[in-house]
This record gives structure tokens, C-alpha cells and sequence, in this order.
């Protein structure tokens, strides 16, 4: 459940390309069409919201593109595509708009979520923490909504067994932040502790760690369907060139919601989200499917 096309490629598309070429059955729940992001390809420039209002349509292109390099073919939109418009950020006019996900109403929208998960039958959900892993309105919400649709479906037998929230651990940020300070554009300029980041867990409360490293290449390719999000030069791909695969093909959880299964990752951490639970032996994704 993300709330932006382009959020499931960066802090989830390392984790949905496994399990999907593990032969999985990987859904993706968008909340919006990210109506209000900024767009980084300068012919583009007049689809932005204040002009043609036409990079939301714009972005469902991008957004099956970057899921077709993740080999995860089951996209949805919350309610439809169009049914919520991006908030834009917190504080921003834009959260007031009577169509932003900002103003969802929490029951209506965790009912399309639910009805997801009748037709689904999801083992394991991943969403953002309460926080919006960075304060967002719309990753806020997809939160609220993700939850209450998981605790409604339970009650019918068809939610998750388990729940993670996507998460940073402190000591990965740690080694990174000089590589950050380094970086052009760098989106964390002026910040000189891990603490002063709008994200961070601390190691102790991770509970997964999924190491995708060899399908980093299909988690770069999704990004960069995304090309009115991130440009060309981004501070993302300067950082995987100075972390190596690992920057881009490692992805860190929280759990949520169900039992902790056994450990064999570093720290006792968690290698499969689907740890302990019954899972039937997946069919390999055909060669060339993806
Ligand atoms: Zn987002």
C-alpha cells in the first residue's frame, strides 16, 4: 500500500521485484496519482498541477512502466485511479482540496482496501509507519487507511497475518550521512546527525531485513521510469554509485502486526517477510516473464 506512484520503486521495488520473481503474488495498492509532484523533465513541465493539470494520467504511464522492471504485474489504485488526489505536502492549500487523500474519509477508503483483500487473500501487508515514514500527508494516510483496512478484513477472515512499515535502520543512516553531505541536490543539506533525519529506527526495532542485491538493476530500471520524479542526476543514483548494490537492493521492515518467524539475517533480523507463516511453494516466475 504506498501512496504515490514512484514511492513503491524506492522504498519498497527491491523487496516487490524478490518476492514477485520468487513467484509470489505481489500486489500494489497506489493511494494517488501523485497529481502534485514536481516534474523533472523540462518538456513536460506544463502538465504540472498550476498549468494542464495532466501529470497525474501522466504518471499511471510511469508508474506501470516501473512495475513492469519489478515483474509485478497486479497494479491497483485505491478506488480507482483518480478516486484520491495527491495532498501535496503538509500544510500545503493543496490538503484542503475536497478530493485530496488528505480528506479521505478513513472507512470509505479502507473498504476499497478491503476489497482488495477479498479478492487477494494478502499473507503479509507492507505499509508506512503512523508517521508516514516522513511526515507526507498522503504516506500519513495511506497508513491510517492501511491499517483500518487490515483490521476490518481480519474480521472477515481475509486480512494479513502480518504487517510491516516500512523503515531505516539508524546505523545504515549512520553510515551514510557523509555520502549524503556529499551528494548534489542533496534533499538533507544542513543535516549533521542522524537524529536531526525525518526517518530513522533504531537496529533494535527492525524486524526484517530483505536483501534483494542481485535484483538492484530491476529496482534502478523502476526508478527511472519514474523521470518526472527523479531526475537523471539525482542524489539517489549518486549514492547507490558510493554504496554499491546494497544502497538500492537492501530494504528494512518493521513489524506490526503478527508473529515475529525465525531470524537468520544479521542481528537476528528477519531474511523473508513470509518467516513463519504457511506459505505454499511458489511456482518460479517463467524465464522471460519479466
Ligand atoms: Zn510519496
Amino acid at each position: 500500500m504506498h501512496a504515490h506512484p514512484d514511492d513503491e520503486s524506492i522504498s519498497t521495488g527491491a523487496t516487490m521485484a524478490q518476492y514477485a520473481a520468487q513467484g509470489a503474488e505481489v500486489t500494489l495498492v497506489t493511494c494517488t496519482l501523485g497529481e502534485e509532484g514536481e516534474i523533472y523533465v523540462p518538456e513536460l513541465a506544463l502538465l504540472a498541477a498550476a498549468e494542464a493539470d495532466q501529470l497525474g494520467g501522466y504518471r499511471i504511464a510511469e508508474l506501470r512502466a516501473a512495475c513492469a522492471a519489478l515483474g509485478v504485474g497486479n497494479v491497483r489504485f485505491l478506488g480507482g485511479a483518480g478516486r484520491y488526489r495527491d495532498s501535496g505536502m503538509m500544510g500545503m492549500p493543496t490538503n484542503d482540496n475536497p478530493r485530496a487523500f488528505w480528506q479521505a474519509d478513513l472507512d470509505e477508503a479502507a473498504g476499497y482496501l478491503v476489497e482488495v483483500m477479498r479478492e487477494t487473500r494478502p499473507q503479509v501487508m507492507i505499509t508506512y509507519d503512523a508517521h508516514g515514514f516522513y511526515g507526507h500527508p498522503d504516506h500519513i494516510q495511506a497508513h491510517r487507511v492501511a491499517m483500518r483496512a487490515a483490521e476490518l478484513a481480519r474480521a472477515e477472515g481475509v486480512g494479513p497475518e502480518k504487517i510491516y512499515w516500512t523503515a531505516l535502520p539508524k546505523s545504515v543512516l549512520e553510515a551514510g550521512l557523509h555520502a549524503f553531505a556529499d551528494t548534489v541536490g542533496n534533499p538533507f543539506e544542513g543535516v549533521e546527525s542522524v537524529d536531526d533525519f525525518p526517518f530513522g529506527t533504531p537496529d533494535a526495532e527492525i524486524a526484517a531485513r530483505i536483501d534483494a542485491t542481485d535484483l538492484h538493476d530491476a529496482k534502478v530500471a523502476a526508478l527511472k521510469a519514474h523521470a518526472t520524479q527523479i531526475p537523471e542526476a539525482s542524489w539517489l543514483y549518486a549514492l547507490a554509485g558510493d554504496f554499491g548494490n546494497e544502497f538500492m537492493g537492501v530494504e528494512y521492515f518493521t513489524l506490526a502486526a503478527g508473529e515475529r518467524g525465525p531470524g537468520d539475517g544479521p542481528n537476528g533480523w528477519e531474511a523473508d517477510l513470509f518467516a513463519g507463516l504457511a506459505v505454499d511453494e511458489p511456482a518460479p516466475a517463467e524465464a522471460g516473464s519479466r
